[in-house]
């Protein structure tokens, strides 16, 4: 990622000064600690933002027209505030002009913009470049146009206009943290409600490393569907069993499953063993958290992974070989695949003086089993979006 002057000057050689107000902003990715599975099923989510984001510099014009240039791909796009379609060629444009669409849908006015971005997240690896670019433009937007968009209605919004205009059926958990994340905290998010709380992650000692298996989610779309069917099953099974209103598998117990077992199909009953289960260990570990008991928060990590793998089968070899190599190195707390499976990310906790190694070990034994050359990013709990 180029830095901040750098930027400057190639926003300054393809724009000329309007006069305008501008800025520097930031929105960082994330990565999710613990909870996977849960969003859909009404349940709680524990990611954290990373320290790497999308930096945009923009400045304010006054002609309704927006200049979008992205330096990654070095690719420019031109549209006017008052006409928004959908671009086939350019994915990434559709981002931002979702965000636009949904700020014009909250009846402010918006006299258009110039603006180029960067960015150092992976992209489609399952950290969340999508939503710390829609972030990154909402908060750009609010702050030059003196909005004061609130960060949950800008969390909401930029969601919605993944959902709608760029047509991704996500959930809350990614614009939340990428708008809300601070420096040394975890967030608790509860998918039912939108409520959320910061959580302490006092991990002086100890560093989060997310291993990039660089294997391309190819499964991921069909089988979430499938997921989520066979979750919707298990709900409508407990709503006719259970004398309350089961609206998501978030209202139903662990001793409830374990009484109907007998009666549900083997594998609609690990689905829901996998999301009933994992529900409890965010709610334990966010409890572990607060003790500063990282040890069992470590072991609900690596206790989420093995449900993920065998309940609700959505890891993959490769997944599955980075976390067993990562429990086998010295200073390692837990480790677990982390978004949706079938490939992207594993997330671990090591001790600080051990990651260095922790990465040479894991790295040579990944890439001897598979011949890929995995990449590892080292993170502490990181700032939500930012002017900078
Ligand atoms: P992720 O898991 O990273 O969110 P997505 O497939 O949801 O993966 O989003 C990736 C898309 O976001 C890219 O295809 C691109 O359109 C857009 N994007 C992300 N980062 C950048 C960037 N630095 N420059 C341009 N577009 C980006
Ligand atoms: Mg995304």
């Amino acid at each position: 990622m180029n830095d901040i002057k750098e930027l400057w000057e190639i926003f300054n050689e393809r724009f000329s000064d309007t006069g305008l107000r501008k800025g520097v902003f930031a929105a960082p990715g994330r990565v999710n600690l613990i909870g996977e599975h849960t969003d859909y099923n009404d349940g709680f989510v524990l990611p954290m933002a990373i320290d790497k984001s999308i930096v945009m510099i923009a400045q304010l014009r006054d002609d309704k027209e927006v200049r979008a240039y992205s330096v990654d791909y070095d690719s420019e796009a031109v549209f006017s505030l008052m006409d928004l379609e959908f671009d086939q060629e350019n994915i990434w444009v559709n981002y931002l002009q979702g965000v636009i669409d949904e700020i014009q849908k909250l009846d402010y006015y918006l006299p258009g913009m110039n603006l180029i971005f960067t960015g150092n997240i992976p992209k489609a690896s399952g950290l969340s470049s999508s939503a710390a670019l829609e972030v990154v433009t909402a908060y750009t937007i609010s702050s030059l146009n003196e909005l004061n968009i609130a960060p949950v209605e800008m969390a909401l919004l930029c969601q919605r206009a993944e959902n709608d205009f760029v047509g991704v059926n996500c959930g809350i958990m990614d614009q939340y943290i990428s708008r809300l994340g601070k420096e040394g905290n975890a967030l608790l998010i509860d998918c039912r409600s939108n409520e959320y709380e910061l959580v302490p992650l006092a991990i002086e000692d100890f560093r989060v490393v997310i291993c990039n298996s660089k294997v391309e989610r190819g499964l991921v779309d069909s089988e979430y569907n499938k997921r989520r069917e066979e979750c919707g099953k298990a709900t409508k099974f407990f709503a006719e069993k259970l004398d309350r209103r089961i609206k998501a598998l978030r209202d139903v117990s662990t001793d409830e499953l374990v009484e109907f077992s007998g009666e549900l199909a083997a594998v609609t009953l690990s689905r829901a063993r996998h999301v009933i289960s994992e529900n409890n260990r965010v709610l334990t570990a966010v409890s572990a958290l607060k003790n500063n008991d990282l040890e069992t928060f470590g072991s609900l990590m690596t206790e989420s992974h093995i449900s993920l793998r065998d309940d609700y089968q959505v890891s993959c070899q490769e997944l599955d070989l980075l976390v067993d190599l990562a429990l086998k190195q010295d200073g390692i707390l837990g480790a677990r695949m982390t978004g949706a499976g079938f490939g992207g990310c594993t997330v671990n906790l090591v001790a600080r003086n051990r990651v260095d190694q922790f990465i040479t070990e894991v790295k040579a034994g990944y890439q001897e089993a598979t011949n890929i050359e995995p990449e590892m990013y080292v993170s502490l709990p990181a700032d939500g979006a930012r002017e900078l």
